[in-house]
């Protein structure tokens, strides 16, 4: 190795042998290179310390280790180049040569001065191994010199450089640990220096006994550590977001594989329930109903949850009656605690406001997991529930809801896990209550998005007591507070017309349904016959209203039905004829608000009819199909085909076909049948006229229905045809909704499809 190195020493020494140094010029130079001169403990002490005060917060051993990191790898870059750019200009290329010009290349240009042991064992490979030390090293010094005594080496540099100049040397990726430093009070300052791979088992055989001791000492710098860190995080993280996708696209499929079947079965359940049973079949099927409806709750629940997780739970917010709503949700579970001997009160505090803005559907769903927890886990006695008033404001409102019951309650330490997801007191395969434990989490999230509390605590004397706030707009209350709920039918040729009559109606808080055809308003009074018989209020601004009327008196079910015609100047000579068919108010167009309210109150107070009831039943409970072939007057004197709709089902599941064919033909209506998109596009080129909507399903062997759609969309163009197309699907996310109108649709139907959801479709989607 002498020859090799007095070679070297001379390469070094032609080297530096032309250095310029013009401050004039602030140049430094050597050769055609310009260099820089440093103050070292810049790169050392103070470097480190500065690091130390700025990552203070991540504690001494992780700030120390940034700091390490940061100049091994700066120092390794330094050392590759300088060893590539040395090499070059002096014509090295024996690797052996290469590699002896960097000890003294080091010496001169400050860096270090290295005492090669004999151990060492230079190989261009795996078995590189070299021991040195460095009785100069400008690091320890900064150290010694600033008086500052450090707990482990310090001289980063120096191994980041010289691993460098000798991986650029040899080919070999190599780093370089210190075993012992100076500057942690040792005698030497001593590297070792190898492939990563094979270095621990030098430093575990070399390192002083003190120092192995204190393994974290010898942390191997690893060149960009940091950098691989963050593409491994960067690689975890994509697969996190993969892993999030497959989640959401699995909960989608599986809602779809689900809720699918689940469409079948109860549309199934209540075709039968319409026929004529014995006493025991009804019961029968009346029982599965409840199953599968509380099986599709399971399900929403689940969608919720993931909706929860994926942070894509909005809130939509709207006006409501706050006591119409809490008398709406309690009324069933009413029925509930009856069933099972409890008692259940609630109550609204006189001081809360009544109108109010806000998400009504998640308020009410907390309220229904609330109460209906204290009814589950309550066997004897009861459940309170009463909505206080926390604070007001100009425009917000603050509610504080309590649900008290006498149950099993909850053991201290499960108070605040409860509302964790997944999470129940009684987790045991025997327990006794079933559930998801997807509730009070789906709950205490709903709260959050309301910008509430949530939380639980035992009572002295039994049971349990939850508490919810939220935060509620407050909407203006309705100066007509007796129309709020009152049921209402709106009927309106005109769009603009029946649009803006419908926003009037809201505004009073009345439940309105609105049909643009005197076929659909019969349809819609039929449909919402109850039980109790409720009369609804019908107001009419529709050309064949005389015809309408007629049609009404005609049946026994809705002859009672209020009625207010709005009618124009030209037809007032209907004006007797409307009143003989006892229409209450007939208003002459234009018409001004305060008129119609004035007509509307009239009606309900008017002497010979009991006032009409709000209606506090559930929506969709008690949906009964209307015939309309069996129809009266109004039917016989229409146009010929609009008696039925023409109907092209495009669905691959012959179940869901069969039941989507008998509900429709029971309607009256014509369907037609494509078994997936392709066939639908077939039967369209075919008969491009023959259907009034297309109710189209998403996910479709051959071609799925996004894809048709398009298709059929793309054939329109030019001609003046646009049918209504309307997805039927499981895809419950809102995102679904959005692909299915952009790819062309009009509206959109979750599965399982409900009657009525279908029946409005239709009645508002197909002009004639
Ligand atoms: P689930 O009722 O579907 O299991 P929840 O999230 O609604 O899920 O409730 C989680 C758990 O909290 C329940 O399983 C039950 O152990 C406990 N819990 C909730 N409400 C009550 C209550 N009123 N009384 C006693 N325990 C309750």
């Amino acid at each position: 190795m002498r020859e090799v190195f007095n070679a070297a020493e001379e390469t070094v020494r032609r080297y530096f042998s032309e250095v310029l140094i013009d401050p004039a010029r602030a140049t430094i130079q050597i050769g055609d290179e310009r260099y820089v001169l440093m103050r070292a403990s810049s790169l050392s002490v103070d470097f480190l310390m500065a690091i130390r005060h700025l990552y203070a917060d991540l504690g001494d051993d992780e700030a120390f280790a940034i700091g390490r990191n940061f100049l091994f790898d700066i120092a390794h870059v330094i050392g590759i180049e300088d060893a590539r750019v040395f090499h070059e200009k002096m014509n090295l290329t024996d690797p052996v040569e290469r590699l002896a010009t960097g000890p003294v290349h080091f010496a001169w240009s400050g860096w270090a001065l290295v005492d090669i042991s004999p151990e060492s064992r230079p190989s261009p490979d795996a078995d590189y191994f070299i021991k040195y030390d460095h009785p100069y090293s400008f690091e320890a010094d900064s150290w010694i010199r600033a008086g500052q005594r450090s707990d482990q080496p310090v001289c980063f540099m120096n191994a980041g450089y010289s691993s460098g100049w000798c991986e650029q040397s040899f080919g070999v990726e190599l780093t370089a640990v210190e075993i012992s430093c100076r500057a942690a009070g040792d005698d030497a300052c001593t590297f070792i220096m190898a492939p990563p791979q094979r270095i621990r088992e030098y430093v575990a055989h070399y390192a002083p006994e003190n120092h192995v001791t204190r393994q974290d000492a010898f942390r191997i710098p690893t060149f960009f550590e940091r950098k691989r860190v963050e593409e491994e995080m960067k690689s975890a993280r994509r697969k996190a977001e993969e892993s999030d996708r497959m989640k959401s696209e699995f909960l989608t499929n599986i809602s779809h594989e689900i809720r699918t079947p689940m469409n079948a079965l109860i549309g199934m359940i209540e075709l039968v329930l319409e026929t004529p049973l014995a006493g025991s079949q009804r019961e029968y099927l009346n029982t599965s109903l409840q199953s599968a409806e509380s099986l599709m709750e399971i399900i929403n629940q689940i969608l919720d949850f993931s909706r929860i997780e994926s942070g894509k739970m909005e809130l939509a917010p709207r006006p409501f009656s706050l006591r119409g709503l809490i008398d709406e949700a309690m009324r069933p579970l009413e029925i509930l605690a009856e069933e099972k001997g409890l008692k259940l009160s609630w109550k609204v505090a006189d001081d809360v406001p009544d109108a109010v803005r806000g998400d009504s559907i998640r308020f009410r769903q907390v309220v229904v997991n609330l109460v209906g927890n204290a009814l589950k886990f309550t066997e004897n006695g009861g459940a309170a529930m009463e909505v206080r008033l926390e604070r007001k404001a100009s425009r917000d409102v603050w509610l504080h809801v309590v649900v008290k019951d006498t149950g099993i309650g909850i053991p201290v330490e499960k108070l605040e896990s409860i509302f964790e997801a997944f999470t129940q007191v009684d987790m045991s395969t025997t327990r006794k209550h079933g559930g998801t434990g997807l509730g009070l989490s789906i709950s205490s999230r709903l709260v959050d998005l309301m910008e509430g509390r949530i939380w639980a605590e035992n009572n002295p004397l039994g049971g349990s007591t939850f508490h919810f706030t939220v935060r509620l707009e407050l909407d203006a209350p309705s100066p007509h507070p007796e129309l709020a709920g009152v049921p209402v039918v709106l009927v309106v040729d005109y769009a603009e017309h029946r649009t803006a009559l419908e926003r009037v109606l809201t505004k009073l808080q009345m439940d309105v349904v609105t049909a643009k055809s005197s076929h659909d308003a019969l349809t819609l009074l039929m449909n919402r016959k109850t039980p109790r018989h409720r009369r609804h209020l019908l107001i009419s601004d529709v050309k064949d209203n005389l015809i309408l009327l007629e049609s009404i008196r005609s049946r026994p079910e809705i002859r009672d039905t209020e009625a207010i015609s709005l009618i124009a100047r030209d037809d007032a000579g209907d004006v007797p004829r409307l009143e003989e068919l006892g229409v209450k108010a007939c208003l002459i167009k234009p018409i001004k608000q305060s008129e119609l309210i004035a007509a509307i109150k009239q009606s309900l107070h008017s002497a010979k009819s009991p006032p009409i009831e709000p209606d506090r039943t559930r929506p969709g409970e008690q949906a009964v199909h209307v015939e309309p072939e069996t129809a009266g007057g109004a039917q016989e004197k229409k146009a010929p085909g609009e008696s039925g709709v023409r109907i092209l089902l495009v669905e691959d599941g012959v179940t869901n076909q069969k039941f989507a064919v008998a509900m429709l033909h029971r309607w009256g209506h014509e369907v037609a049948i494509a078994n997936n998109g392709l066939e639908a596009l077939e039967m369209l080129d075919t008969n491009p006229d023959v259907y009034d909507l297309i109710l189209m399903d998403v996910l479709m062997p051959v071609m799925d229905g996004l894809q048709a759609t398009k298709e059929i969309r793309l054939r329109e163009e030019g001609s003046n045809r646009r049918v209504p197309i309307v997805a039927i699907t499981a895809q419950a996310m809102k995102e679904d909704r959005d692909r299915c109108l952009s790819a062309g649709m009009d509206d959109y139907l979750s599965k399982p499809i409900r009657r009525r959801d279908l029946q409005k479709i239709i009645a508002e989607r197909v002009v004639k």
